[in-house]
């Protein structure tokens, strides 16, 4: 059997994965709280998870793995978005996960084996919070549910920090009901607008991090083998789910290997909503870029290292998705042969056994194909080997039609990176002209932008350059 070795945050260590059972490997990964598009970033941990996923059913057998993916569906932001939008709740986190599903379906994900929502878990999670209220580690207080973060001795191990060192530097929310301003929230209270559910405490809804340790604890058990999410929520998500979990079942001891993948960033910085500086999933697929060529970016970055999404890389990955494409009809009796990645080549297993080296994984396949070539006969091993090593890491659609429309597809690529290029341009001449009160050059940019049919939508902190029915990408080019 092939020997996984993942790199562990807990330990900081790259470490041989031994599954507590080998008849049932458990994942668990934090999944999107559905309020809004997925981002580009969003899809990072998907796609890394999913080739960690195809690896242990591949080692293990396909039966003997449980992937869990949750769906945060009671959160602020999803309140929030109700009352901006006047929509109902329900409508709002519905539409949302079926946007999810769709577009990490395009990535090439496969879906996990339970994608529990939270809202389905309320009594599981009042149970747990009972239970640590009970041995002294939670308390209530006004209609609150705090967990008492010093009752917990090994709190900060995951992240390597102690509480001091946390209190100092976090923004922790200080409240007067508060014992310790490091507590943090397991239930609040819900007024008559916001989503409730009757408990011990009255009416109310459940913190954050309470529903992953519920959730896991119920499909996975009180020890389970990996849990994932990127490294954004190691504090304080990871953690307090670690604190939750292990003093409410101090039995078992949670997850054994913790993994985190790096963040997707844009021009240095992390692709977040907060930030502004996000593009989403659809964004990219409505303008021609293909699944495939984003989920192709995401692997010739190892998921430990920062990555950039730049048009480039996306240009290239087109470039050679297609050439192999292309292959297809020259190399195999039937181009329309579907392969299940079953019949992977062992170099592409080895490289993804050592903490998921993808971009080692993605040079591998150049050479597979070069041996393809070399091999010169229909429907030779080496290319049948190619076909089903592409199937292995995803690649199972390759829609010809859509890789070969590469012009669309480049022009497409540069109008994102053109539209936040201007967008940077617009905030730093903006900047200038408060200080210099000369609102021309501004005024200038945002006609310009303007004439080229995209919508300036200003607001104090931010400004968002949305692209019209008349938007015209030539008139872009010129303001590059
Ligand atoms: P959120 O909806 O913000 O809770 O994030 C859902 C998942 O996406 C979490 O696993 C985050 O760590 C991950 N995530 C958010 N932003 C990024 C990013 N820029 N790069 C990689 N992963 C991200
Ligand atoms: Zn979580």
């Amino acid at each position: 059997m092939t020997t996984l070795k993942l790199h562990n945050t807990r330990t900081r260590k790259k470490e041989v994965f031994e599954p507590l059972n080998k008849d049932d490997v458990r994942m668990y990964v934090c999944g999107p709280t559905v309020y809004d598009r997925a981002h580009l970033g969003n899809a990072r941990p998907v796609v890394v998870f999913d080739v960690l996923y195809r690896l242990l059913r591949h080692v293990y057998g396909p039966d003997h793995v449980t992937y869990v993916r949750n769906f945060t569906d009671v959160d602020d932001k999803i309140n929030a978005r109700a009352a901006e939008t006047g929509r109902d709740i329900s409508d709002i986190t519905a539409e949302t996960t079926q946007w999810f599903l769709d577009d990490m379906g395009s990535l090439g994900a496969l879906e996990p084996n339970e994608m529990p929502r939270a809202t389905q878990y309320i009594p599981q999670m009042v149970t747990m919070i009972e239970k640590l209220i009970a041995d002294g580690h939670a308390y209530a207080v006004e209609g609150h549910v705090l967990f008492r973060v010093r009752s917990y001795q090994d709190y900060g191990k995951l992240s390597g920090r102690s509480v001091d060192d946390m209190v100092a530097g976090a923004r922790v929310e200080v409240a007067p009901y508060k014992e310790d301003p490091m507590d943090f929230v397991l239930w609040k209270p819900s007024d008559d607008t916001q989503p409730g559910w009757d408990s011990p405490w009255g009416r109310g809804r459940p913190g954050w991090h309470i529903e992953c340790s519920a959730m896991s604890y119920e499909l996975l058990g009180e020890s389970f083998d990996i849990h994932g999410g990127g490294n954004d929520l190691m504090f304080p998500h990871h953690e307090n789910e670690i604190a939750q979990s292990c003093c409410a079942h101090p039995e078992g001891s949670f997850a054994q290997v913790w993994m985190h993948n790096e963040m997707l960033q844009v021009e240095g910085k992390k692709m977040s909503k907060s930030l502004g500086n996000f593009f989403t999933v659809k964004d990219l697929l409505d303008q021609g870029i293909p699944g495939e060529v984003i989920r192709f970016v995401f692997l010739s970055t190892h998921y430990r290292k920062p990555m950039d999404w730049t048009a480039e890389k996306a240009r290239e990955a087109r470039g050679h998705l297609g050439g192999w494409h292309r292959f297809k009809r020259h190399a195999l009796s039937d181009p329309d042969q579907t392969f299940t990645g079953k019949g992977v080549d062992d170099r592409i297993v080895q490289a993804l056994a050592d903490d998921l080296n993808t971009p080692l994984a993605i040079s591998t396949l150049f050479k597979i194909a070069g041996e393809a070539k070399m091999s010169g006969s229909i429907d030779s091993d080496e290319t049948i080997r190619l076909y089903e090593s592409l199937a292995f890491l995803g690649f199972e659609k390759l829609d010809p039609h859509r890789l070969e429309r590469s012009n669309a597809v480049n022009r497409a690529i540069d109008t994102v990176e053109v539209l936040s290029r201007l967008r940077n341009d617009f905030l730093e001449a903006r900047s200038q002209a408060m200080q210099s009160k000369d609102f021309s050059k501004v005024d200038q940019l945002k006609a310009a932008i303007a004439d080229a049919g995209v919508e300036v939508r200003m607001s104090k902190e931010d400004v968002e350059l949305v692209p019209g029915p008349d938007f015209d990408p030539a008139k872009l080019e010129a303001l590059k």
